[in-house]
Order: structure tokens, then sequence, then C-alpha cells
């Protein structure tokens, strides 16, 4: 039997409100605390039916027994039934004037390949104890993941026609032996970068809860869960869990949606 107190009793655990306006004898509205979805629906809200038109017969015992179903629903990126809300433009946990706007973390001019439509790179090599020299030069490259990127267009302009001899090559006047002038673009480039919510991690708890200890999944056996949980809280040493095994916990967890209303 589960009673409606042990639905409040719940939903007060978990930092949830009962939306007392909303409601009434047909519907419990249940609200998430602000920054947090429910993980059965992903939504900031759960709208609970306690009465079914298509069963007449729906005891209100087991209409709150499904409600704790979906309060305590598990996944991945939950913990206890609820995760962090992912929705940067959500109004109610992101109002406006947040931190999540992009971030100019570098600028700059650079040349652009066009062809390839490849911003150019550089190489830093070592001139191996020549006289007279730097101890280093620095080369474009087409070949290389990074960026040449300085700080003033007249740079960038006189990089891209003359090419600096090897003994006095450095980063600002570099050896550029990658091609003539007419193949490349000056360009201004910016790398901007945006914050995002982390992804939560499941802890070694939640990850064996979610696998060994949570009915419906593949390799369900609580008995396989307690032994290990045990051997961990008496201090059994453990290597974190694998990416590829929250991976795959996640995929098979995205296939098992609960019932939405
Ligand atoms: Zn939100």
């Amino acid at each position: 039997m589960t009673t409606r107190k042990q639905v409040l009793t719940q939903i007060k655990k978990m930092g949830c409100t009962v939306d007392e306006e909303n409601q009434n004898d047909d519907f419990l509205v249940i609200d998430a605390p602000k920054g947090k979805v429910f993980a059965c629906t992903g939504t900031h809200c759960l709208v609970e039916p306690l009465v079914d038109e298509f069963n007449p017969n729906l005891k209100r015992s087991d209409a709150y027994k499904e409600i704790i179903g979906d309060l305590t629903f598990s996944n991945i990126q939950s913990v206890n039934g609820l995760m962090d809300c992912e929705d940067p433009e959500c109004d109610i946990c992101h109002p406006a004037g947040n931190n999540m706007t992009d971030k100019i973390i570098k600028s700059g001019y650079g040349l652009l390949h066009k062809k390839t439509n490849k911003i150019v790179g550089f190489k830093i090599r070592s001139n191996d104890g020549g006289d007279f020299c730097n101890i280093e030069r620095c080369e474009l490259s087409l070949d290389e993941d990074n960026i040449w990127i300085v700080k003033d267009k007249i740079t960038a302009s006189y990089a891209r026609v003359n090419s600096t001899p090897w003994y006095n090559a450095d980063y600002e006047s570099p050896a550029m032996d990658i091609g003539e002038p007419e193949e490349f673009e000056v360009v201004k480039i910016e790398i901007t970068a945006t914050p995002e919510i982390p992804d939560h991690i499941p802890t070694f708890e939640e990850y064996m809860n979610l696998k060994y200890n949570t009915p419906g999944m593949k390799y369900y056996d609580p008995k396989h869960y307690e032994f290990h949980i045990e051997q961990y809280r008496m201090g059994a040493s453990c290597a974190p869990v694998s990416l590829y095994e929250i991976e795959e916990l996640m995929k098979e967890i995205s296939n098992t949606r609960p019932r939405k209303l």
C-alpha cells in the first residue's frame, strides 16, 4: 500500500514542491527544484494522474506507487530522480544575463590556404647548434593542426609575401615556403568558447546502482551489487568506471525510457 503521505515525503526529500494552485482531485502537479528537471521526463514539472479514464478500477495506492516510481526514476545523468537542466536558454533556471555566452579566447590574424580552405599552421624546428642564428626557427605549414595567429594584420600580410631566411625566422616573421602569395588570403581569426553544463558522470556507487540494482536493466542482480558495494565501502580500491562502460550503460538506458504521461 503506497499512501499519499509517502508520496509527499518523497517529494519533500527531493526538494520538490507540490503546485497547490494547479492541482485537483484528478492530478498531482509536482515542481522540480530550481536548476533541476525530472529524470523520467526531462521536464521541470510532473503532472501525475490520480485517476485513469481508461481504467476506472485504478486504486489510489497504485497511482501513488506509479508516482513514486516516476519521482525516483534514475538514468545515467540523474542523481536520485533529478538531473541538471541543460537548456542554456531555459528561463526558469538560466534567466537573461546568465554567464553561458561565448567567450573570445583568442583573436588575431592569420593566413587561409584558398584551395583547401585550411588555416595555415606552423612548425617549430631546432637550428641545432648553428652559428649566428636563433636556437629555433618557425616555419609556416599546411600539415599541422595548430593555427598560426598573430596580433597585427601587417605581420600576417608580410608573411604572405616574404619568407624570412631560416637563421632569422621566428614566430612573428616565419619561413614561408608552402606556396605563392596568391594562394593565400589574410584572414581575421577569432577563437570562441561556449561554456556548457557538463554531463553528470556517475560515481562508482551510482554506476553500480544503475547497472546492477535497477530493475529492468540487462545485468540486474542485486546480490552482485550488494557484494561489490560492500567491498567498496570497506575500502577496496577500484579504478574509475571507464568512459566506454559509462557510454554502454547510457545506451542501454536510453533504450528503456519509462512510461510517459
Ligand atoms: Zn531549466
